[in-house]
């Protein structure tokens, strides 16, 4: 049977955070033709294996946390079962399936037509899609935006690294693991680690230097590393792993070596969190003839969004904007659509001073600089640094063991000390940051800072009282 040819204005590949928000603003505010291909599940891998699926499991270990602090303040109850994870598993399941559907519903509200399948490119106007049936649509398209994300990273020649999951997997686990090993730094290995420990799973991270979150200031990586040690999660420093085995009845043997020379343990899980690689395989960018890509593979594009192809254009997690984070994605897509059909020839994101969380426990926040990316652009005598570090007023009726830290800092430049980045860990820094994330985009100096009246008493005063 001859292939279903079709044409758009704009095709979008990708039906992710990137591709749905540029799709849905180029069709139903600017009146583009677009079509949208995905693969697997609308929303792409934040709400289906990302941010949602993460934030809800934080929720119930931040609630178990909660449980645990509530004794101290005079509550008492017994838990006559415990933590019900396959029947959690199963509401979060249904609760993002319903997202999914919410999805192509605003995909059909504002007109973009839906094609479920695995799009390659023909040539520079032409995709040809495979849909679930086996049967093929080909589409000519005027504008094409590659959007197809990234996928977790396999570790490199590992014996044995198939036993391990990814952070897909995390989100099939049907069972809680009564021990688990987590490889990696990035802040997708210290939530999950954090979120286990929480539920009462013995985690092991592997890093493979002395902290994790490199990217983060040295007062984050310091000080979410002393505190995971101290609540009790096992950091093994400076470590590889060479093997792994599986011993039978669900459990696997990772060989390893760490700061303490070599040994094996014995898991339940193995979780790799060591980086996702972009998505493109599917596409046959060959056909494309001279696509500019990185040395790991990302899509290069301009401020604009523009590949070096005319009329293709790509953004999101396929690119390497520094930022992997699912408002990224979506700033940039609207932004496109309203270059691209809204007639506003200038508009883009701007990467910089975007603000970014790790729900760690306790949770994480950054905008800007680091101290030290101060100190190399700006030199030490053009750098002041204000910080504090307390003991919130959540922790007064607690056990000194049971007192989590809150440690605040401001990277301040030049003679007006303008706030080029601000660092906070402790509770409620995720919702904290955004409000002074406002503020940094702005252009704050310490003194507006100054000149804010303290909210009493909660944590985020201290950040407007520095000395
Ligand atoms: C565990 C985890 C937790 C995260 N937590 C957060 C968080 O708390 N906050 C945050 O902001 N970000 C978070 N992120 C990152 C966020 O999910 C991504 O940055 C965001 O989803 C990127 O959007 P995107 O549109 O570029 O790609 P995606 O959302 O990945 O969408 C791309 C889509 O394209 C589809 N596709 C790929 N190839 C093809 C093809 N050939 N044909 C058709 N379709 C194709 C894919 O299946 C996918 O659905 C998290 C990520 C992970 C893995």
């Amino acid at each position: 049977m001859a292939p279903i040819q079709k044409e758009c204005d704009f095709l979008v590949l990708g039906g992710g955070s990137g591709g749905l928000a540029c799709g849905r603003r180029a069709s139903g505010m600017h009146g583009a033709k677009t079509i949208a291909i995905e693969n697997k599940r609308l929303g792409g891998t934040c709400v289906n294996v990302g941010c949602v699926p993460k934030k809800i499991t934080w929720n119930a270990a931040t609630i178990r946390e909660t449980m645990h602090d509530a004794k101290a303040y005079g509550f008492h109850f017994e838990e006559t079962a415990p933590f019900d994870w396959t029947g959690f598993k199963h509401k979060r399941d249904a609760y993002v399936k319903r997202l999914n559907g919410i999805y192509e519903r605003n995909l059909n509200n504002d007109k973009v037509e839906y094609v479920h399948g695995v799009a390659s490119f023909l040539d520079r106007s032409n995709v040809s899609v495979k849909l679930d049936d086996g049967s093929i649509t080909n589409i000519k398209a005027k504008k094409i935006l590659i959007a197809t994300g990234g996928y977790p990273a396999v570790p490199p020649h590992i014996p044995g690294a198939e036993l391990g999951i990814n952070s897909d997997g995390f989100f099939d686990l049907e069972t809680q693991p009564k021990k688990v090993a987590i490889v990696g730094a990035g802040y997708i290995a210290i939530e999950f680690a954090g979120m286990f420990h929480a539920l009462g799973t013995e985690t092991h991270l592997f890093i493979r230097q002395d902290t994790f979150l490199r990217t983060f200031d040295p007062m984050i990586q310091e000080k979410v590393v002393a505190e995971y040690e101290r609540q009790g999660i096992h950091i093994h420093k400076r470590s590889s792993q060479s093997k792994v085995e599986d011993l039978g009845n669900g459990v696997k043997r990772l060989h390893y070596k760490d700061a303490n020379g070599e040994g094996t343990l014995d898991i339940e899980s193995l979780i790799w969190a060591i980086g996702r690689t972009p998505e493109t395989e599917a596409l046959h960018l060959d056909k494309l003839g001279g696509l500019d890509l990185n040395g790991k593979g990302h899509i290069k594009v301009d401020k604009f969004q523009n590949t070096n192809l005319d009329n293709i254009y790509a953004l999101g997690d396929v690119c390497d904007s520094g930022f992997e984070l699912t408002p990224v994605a979506i700033a940039a897509g609207r932004r496109l659509a309203d270059r691209l059909f809204g007639a506003q020839a200038e508009a883009l994101l701007e990467y910089e001073n975007i603000p970014s969380v790790v729900f760690a426990h306790p949770e994480v926040g950054s905008i800007g600089m680091t101290e030290p990316e101060a100190r190399k652009q700006y030199g030490d005598a053009d750098v002041k640094v204000y910080s504090t570090s307390f003991t919130a007023m959540y922790y007064a009726m607690m056990e000194p063991e049971d007192k989590g830290p809150t440690s605040y800092k401001l990277v301040c430049v030049g003679p007006e000390e303008k706030v080029v980045g601000l660092h906070i860990m402790g509770l409620g820094s995720a919702e904290m940051l955004q409000g002074f994330g406002v503020a940094v985009r702005m252009g704050a100096t310490k003194k507006d800072f100054d000149r804010c009246v303290a909210i009493h008493p909660t944590s985020a005063e201290e950040l407007v009282t520095l000395k």
